[in-house]
């Protein structure tokens, strides 16, 4: 009992202090965690300071200034650099333009498919004149064309009958009075003087050429001529010595001697106008 009243009053004070003692340490606790948000904000702070202020507030500034500074101070290995660059830079698109009309120059070279129209190199477009001799040892494969046992190359040999068969249908008389002529059988009229054509000089030697006359003997003027002057090349037949051309063919004008070309290039030979050495030489 005794000890409940003196209890009682020191009892109240720790039970005030017990109340008390809650206010303090909620203060305490209170202050305790702003101090330490303030420490860990200040300390963030200053680490991402001390980190990533370089990467923000530093480094704009100073790559502004050396900027501004070098446009006004005459920095001799800035200043050419600067401006070099956009120069560059229009010179890029200039590049693919140079480069565009490259591939233009095949569009350009589409002329050489062309050049193969002139088939230089084949059997019937063999060149012979006095500057361009056979060989003596050159020989070709031959077909009789006539009774007297004349020959002519046998690759000409469709096309030259088919030319006397049309002519004949329309009342014509062809005579071949020359065709293949050996290389020997040159040598002995040349130097016999029957011809001014050296041996290999006389397309006769290539057997691509024929001597065209008519039965009356009288070539010039004859319908025979003017037969052959129309239809020829379609037979693939041209005038190989004709008028005007002799300086550059190196013969007289024979209106008898025709030359063996093949149909396409005897079409284009004609309307050219121009002679075989003249059509070669293009
Ligand atoms: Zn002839």
């Amino acid at each position: 009992m005794s000890n409940g009243t003196r209890i009682d009053p020191e009892e109240r004070e720790p039970r005030a202090i017990k109340l008390r003692q809650p206010k303090h340490t909620g203060r305490k606790i209170v202050l305790a965690v702003l101090s330490v948000i303030l420490i860990v904000a200040l300390g963030g702070g200053v680490y991402a300071f001390v980190e990533y202020g370089p990467d923000f507030g530093f480094t704009s500034v100073i790559t502004k200034k050396p900027a501004s500074s070098e446009t006004e101070e005459p920095s001799l290995p800035y200043e050419p650099e600067i401006p070099e660059e956009p120069e560059s830079v229009p010179e890029e698109p200039q590049v693919p333009e140079t480069s565009e009309p490259e591939p233009e120059i095949p569009v350009i070279e589409e002329p050489v498919p062309e050049e193969p129209q002139i088939p230089r190199d084949e059997w019937f477009m063999i060149l012979v004149n006095k500057e361009n001799p056979l060989s003596e040892d050159f020989s070709i494969e031959t077909a009789v064309i006539d009774e007297r046992g004349r020959v002519v190359d046998a690759r000409i040999f469709d096309d030259l009958s088919a030319m006397i068969s049309a002519g004949e249908s329309e009342g014509l008389d062809f005579v071949i009075q020359t065709a293949f002529r050996t290389y020997a059988k040159q040598k002995e009229f040349f130097e016999a003087g029957t011809t001014t054509a050296a041996p290999g000089t006389s397309e006769h030697n290539s057997g691509l050429a024929v001597d065209i006359s008519c039965a009356s003997g009288y070539f010039e003027g004859s319908p025979e001529e003017a037969w052959l002057l129309e239809h020829a090349h379609e037979y693939g037949f041209i005038l190989r010595y004709p008028e005007g051309k002799e300086d550059i063919t190196g013969f007289e004008h024979e209106p008898w001697h025709f030359r063996y070309v093949g149909k396409e290039q005897a079409v284009l030979i004609k309307e050219s106008g121009l002679c075989l050495e003249e059509y070669l030489a293009q």
